[in-house]
């Protein structure tokens, strides 16, 4: 079997809640991407909606970070036969009994959204391999060159940057539409990023946000602005005193994360590395996303973000993670017999962050 196309994926997912009308729904997102596409997600559950928490994974983010679609569409089409069929999953050496599928299904509610960005994937797979944006070309001029925005710098956390951060921070992030991480005009600027806050917006029993990307062979913990630390609650990123000081991993500063906070994330990422490590004996790296490079405006940190800017103090607090599967060596896109393995290899890690969520 080939990468899926984005009509295969799109398919994937609309067959899934055909099949499992009892444990899974389709939802329309509500935006079309900017060209015009609709997108889907699915719901997994055998509850009723609203009643479990919630754990809301995404993929396809990135255009030519190909198999992180396949990774989702493998994950959600697993729990979903093995817990019609009573069975367990095996991933490798890394076994799931058919108890540990029926407590997932049944005390979780997830939602899977595959494909975020169907217009990037299209250009990637049929026209430009490598790109990465969505395809709007709003703030291009004209030149095709300036086409698109990183979906994922796009988010409203620390976006702007020249204010939140010190002059001198490597972070990964322009406000030049040439770039490969331009940013876009304003936070929420792309349909496809309103598309993954609506999701939060409309499970508030939301407690965990996993970003499928590639490639690094990590598991990435909040926060990516700069080191975390669990002392001084004063230190974060609502604090306009420490403008112009973040990013430099120095010791200058450091992202407020409390200690329980921490504490689940980092275990949550652990478990998930060991999961993986369990399949073949592939080791990924559970680290903070700083220790990557230094970002703003990134899913994961917006998703653990909102609790703290939420000024009505409703929203519970949303565990933000991101996967970056495979290595230098399969690149974005390992022949699929390389990544038929990278997807028993994460499927098998994010079956074991639901089990270890509950
Ligand atoms: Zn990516």
């Amino acid at each position: 079997m080939p990468y899926l196309n984005i009509t295969e994926v799109d398919s994937a997912v609309t067959s899934l809640a055909t099949a499992y009308p009892a444990t899974s729904a389709l939802i329309d997102l509500p935006e079309p991407s900017v060209e015009g596409r609709i997108c889907h997600a699915l719901r997994i559950g055998s509850a009723p909606a609203g009643t479990k928490d919630c754990a809301v994974l995404i993929g396809g983010v990135h255009a030519r970070e190909w198999g992180s679609c396949e990774i989702l569409v493998h994950f959600a089409a697993d729990l979903l036969e093995a817990y019609a069929t009573g069975t367990g999953l095996g991933y490798g050496g890394t076994r799931f009994t058919s108890d540990q599928v029926r407590t997932i299904v049944d005390e979780l509610e997830l939602v899977v959204f595959p494909l975020v960005n169907p217009d990037g994937r299209r250009y990637s797979q049929t026209v430009e391999p490598m790109w990465r944006k969505n395809r709007n070309p709003a703030n291009s001029g004209g030149d095709p060159a300036r086409i698109g925005v990183d979906i994922n710098r796009n988010y409203d956390f620390l976006f702007d940057f020249t204010q939140a951060f010190a002059p001198s921070a490597p972070v990964q992030v322009s406000a030049d539409p040439a770039s490969e991480v331009y940013q876009g005009p304003s936070p929420f600027s792309e349909p496809e990023t309103r598309n993954v806050r609506r999701l939060l917006d409309s499970h508030p029993r939301t407690r965990w946000f996993v970003d499928v990307h590639s490639y690094s062979d990590d598991m990435l913990t909040n926060w990516g602005d700069d080191e975390n630390q669990s002392q001084d609650e004063d230190q974060n990123f609502l604090n306009s005193v420490f403008d112009h000081r973040r990013g430099l991993g120095n010791g200058t500063y450091g992202e407020y994360f409390p200690k329980d906070d921490a504490n689940d994330a980092v275990d949550l990422a652990q478990q998930f590395c060991e999961a993986v490590r369990g399949v073949a004996g592939r080791t990924y790296t559970p680290k903070s996303a700083f220790h990557l490079y230094p970002t703003c405006g990134t899913s994961d940190d917006y998703a653990y973000a909102r609790h703290f800017a939420d000024t009505t103090h409703t929203r519970g607090a949303i565990l933000g993670f991101t996967v970056e599967w495979g290595d230098r060596a399969g690149g974005f896109h390992p022949s699929w017999r390389e990544m038929e393995r990278n997807i028993l290899d994460v499927d098998a890690g994010l079956v074991q962050f639901c089990l270890t969520a509950i």
